[in-house]
């Protein structure tokens, strides 16, 4: 077995996060999981009575964040994997759906994020090792329409990062944004936020892609517990991946992309070069 860790992985109580618990409680870790209600942590907590440890926390609520994160170092002990898994989707053409749509997106999945990186490197920092883990999604490097703000908030977080890794390397600390395809979870089930659709023009390009995600959820290709023993792979590593993308969809797709985006770099390139000096 790897030696044993103490993980801290936002947002427990489903899916890609329940999965990773289980597979890393499984392997002989310690898991301490963030949940929203009391009685989310009292079944987390019912998995393993001397390694699975749950507290009640939004990563929305910004000023509670550090003192979660210092009550853990100092009542569980030192945090060797932050894994950023708590997130959502929102679903809506952009034009359609409010500002404080995005802002929410944002809150979760990027801010929520950020603070929680913010409040373990001091830790991190000063044991000079640690791994962080964010989720981000395969719409972290490829886009489609109808989730516009659940693109911006992924590829923000890709961003930070892939920034973030440089700036704490020579600490020894790692930073992975592992981006899945669809997988088997709740996202596109009861977390999902759609917004009412308001805009006839824009029924063609979008009710058949919100028929099509409502009906594939539970039926997509990716199996989360797969995915989690993936990224225990990637924990295990000596030296771990910046990128780490998880499915066959997400390969195929940001292949894609990136031929396409290397395409048109090299169709506009006279235009590009043309502007130096
Ligand atoms: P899920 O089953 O819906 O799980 C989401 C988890 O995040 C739940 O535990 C939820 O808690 C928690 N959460 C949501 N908002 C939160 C908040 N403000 N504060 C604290 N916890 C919060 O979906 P999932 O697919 O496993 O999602 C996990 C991550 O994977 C997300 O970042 C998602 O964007 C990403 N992802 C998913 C897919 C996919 O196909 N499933 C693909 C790419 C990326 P509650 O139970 O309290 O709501």
């Amino acid at each position: 077995m790897e030696s044993s860790k103490i993980l801290l992985i936002t947002g427990v109580s489903s899916g890609f996060g329940r999965a990773l618990a289980q597979e890393a409680l499984a392997a002989g870790h310690k898991v301490v999981g963030t949940v929203r209600s009391v009685e989310a942590k009292r079944e987390f907590e019912s998995l393993s009575a001397d390694a699975a440890f749950a507290r009640v926390l939004d990563v929305t609520d910004f000023d509670a964040i550090d003192g979660v994160v210092e009550e853990i170092e100092a009542s569980v002990g030192p945090i060797d994997v932050l894994v950023n898994n708590a997130g959502y989707g929102h679903e809506g053409v952009m034009e359609e759906s409010p500002l404080a749509e995005m802002r929410k997106q944002f809150d979760v999945n990027v801010f929520g994020a950020v603070a929680m990186m913010k409040a373990v490197l001091p830790f991190m920092r000063a044991r000079r090792r640690g791994h962080i883990l964010n989720i981000t999604s395969m719409g972290g490097h490829i886009t489609m329409p109808g989730i516009t703000y659940y693109c911006g908030s992924k590829f923000a977080l890709e961003g930070i990062s892939e920034a973030l890794g440089k700036e704490v390397k020579p600490f020894g600390i790692a930073v992975t944004a592992v981006a899945p395809g669809s997988f088997r979870t709740d996202w596109a089930g009861r977390s999902m936020r759609r917004t009412p659709r308001s805009i006839p023009d824009y029924d063609a390009i979008f009710d058949p892609i919100r028929k099509a995600r409502e009906e594939k959820s539970g039926k997509q290709l990716g199996d989360p517990q797969k995915a989690a023993r993936a990224m225990l792979a990637a924990i295990a590593a000596d030296r771990p991946p910046t990128h780490l993308l998880l499915g066959s969809d997400a390969l195929g797709l940001v292949r894609d992309k990136l031929s396409t985006l290397e395409d048109e770099i090299r169709a506009w390139e006279s235009v590009t070069v043309s502007t130096d000096c």
